[in-house]
């Protein structure tokens, strides 16, 4: 990964514009042949829903007639208070501080509504996920891409732009199995990247949507902490629960309680209690027991799976492509990110073809760079959640179908 500096903040439209081909590739249609298996996905696939543990506490909400009464009625903006007692005990925090939201998307566009003016500076990570630049769009922001290096954002680099005079009001991270790459940035680096927060006044967007999904045997790291003013944390159920239920949280500093707030409320009010009342049910919260073991299991199945997934994909691609692939993180989450050792491969023209012969895809990783769009740096993110393993392996093979395509040379 580059860890060269770029002098100058990014302009967001020609960012934004560079990632046109990304909605078409994150979408079911990016290939049209019949039976085609696309490796784009960024959801849990049906095997993996926890359907049991849904079903049961919908159950058990539904025949409660108060409950049932009480979840149709009214609610308050930050959430049904046994939820955020949950949230607010794994956080270590005062539930005050706690907001549910509709999922980490809307987390995001919260924050950036509240801290952003038109034309504010924003600090992001590169390569990052490129679906935030819709929600920072109407604010016109200039984008300070930072480098990654095997520990996380390149601090050196951060501090080197603040120094030469950047200003970004806040800082965009996935710290935890990054998308596009798996990365998990190191304690060291988190500690490194608080105290350049503080000393610059820079707010650090923890994005944790991948939390809890770390491959069996990787070592968890401690979110960035919440004793400090200028940290928040985003997180999400879409990717343990399912993402169609759209319910998040965001954990906030107390100066930014009030303001999220009232944003929110002049939105949408709340997100939909009965929604909430379920996830109490299967989380275990207030005065429920949690189902299937609750969220810790539910997502250490998924991992587990994901895990085997992640390998069996690896596995086609290392030992199919003469020279291999380059995986560097394989820690969680749902995301393969992979270089091609060979150099030779025209990722592009490989692409189409996947698409139109043999009915695959994947994302290429110049749409998550900020940088020039012509410059694919061979790299390929896919998604390994979203098929069971027999569809994956089949997906597998025919993408390296069309790797080792002489069309693609
Ligand atoms: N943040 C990251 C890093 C993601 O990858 C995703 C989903 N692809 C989201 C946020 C959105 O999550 P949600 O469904 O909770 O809005």
């Amino acid at each position: 990964m580059t860890t060269t500096t770029r002098s100058a903040p990014h302009d967001l439209l020609s960012a934004l514009g560079a990632r046109e081909d990304l909605s078409r590739g994150f979408g079911k249609a990016s290939t049209s042949l019949p039976g085609a298996i696309p490796l784009l996905g960024g959801a849990p696939s049906a095997d993996l829903l926890p359907l049991a543990e849904i079903r049961d506490a919908a159950a058990d909400l539904t025949a409660d007639t108060e409950a049932l009464v009480g979840a149709l009625q009214y609610s308050l903006p930050r959430g049904i208070s046994g939820l955020r007692r949950w949230i607010a005990e794994r956080e270590g925090v005062d539930p005050e501080r706690v907001l549910i939201t509709n999922g980490a998307f809307h987390g995001l566009s919260l924050l950036f509504d509240a801290l952003l003016e038109q034309g504010d500076e924003v600090a992001v990570e590169d390569p990052t996920y490129p679906l935030i630049f819709r929600s920072l769009q109407h604010k016109q922001p200039r984008l300070l891409p930072l480098p990654l290096d095997a520990e996380g954002i390149d601090a050196g680099a951060l501090e080197a732009q603040l120094n030469a005079g950047a200003r970004p009001k806040l800082l965009y991270t996935v710290p935890d199995f990054h998308n596009p790459t798996g990365l998990v940035t190191s304690a060291w680096r988190r500690e490194q990247l608080v105290g350049i927060a503080e000393r610059h006044g820079l707010v650090i967007v923890s994005d944790n949507a991948y939390a809890g999904l770390g491959f069996p045997g990787t070592q968890e790291v401690a979110d960035y902490p919440l004793d400090s003013d200028l940290v928040v944390h985003v997180r999400t159920f879409s990717k343990v629960l399912g993402p169609g239920l759209r319910l998040g949280w965001l954990v906030l500093p107390p100066w930014l309680v009030g303001p999220v707030t009232r944003l929110r409320a002049n939105q949408d009010q709340h997100s939909s209690v009965p929604i909430q009342a379920i996830v109490e049910r299967i989380v275990g919260a207030g005065e429920h027991s949690p189902r299937g073991g609750g969220f810790d299991a539910i997502a250490q199945r998924s991992a587990t799976a994901y895990a085997e997934r992640f390998d069996l994909v690896h596995g086609i691609l290392e030992e199919g492509l003469p020279d291999g692939i380059e995986v560097t993180h394989r820690t969680g989450g749902i995301f393969l990110w992979a270089r091609l050792r060979d150099a030779g491969i025209d990722l592009r023209a490989a692409q189409e073809l996947a698409r139109t012969r043999y009915g695959t895809d994947a994302v290429l990783g110049r749409f998550f760079h900020l940088g020039d769009p012509t410059d694919d740096r061979g790299s390929l993110r896919l998604g390994i959640s979203h098929l069971p393993p027999e569809q994956l392996r089949r997906g597998a093979e025919r993408l390296l179908e069309a790797l080792t395509s002489p069309e693609a040379r």
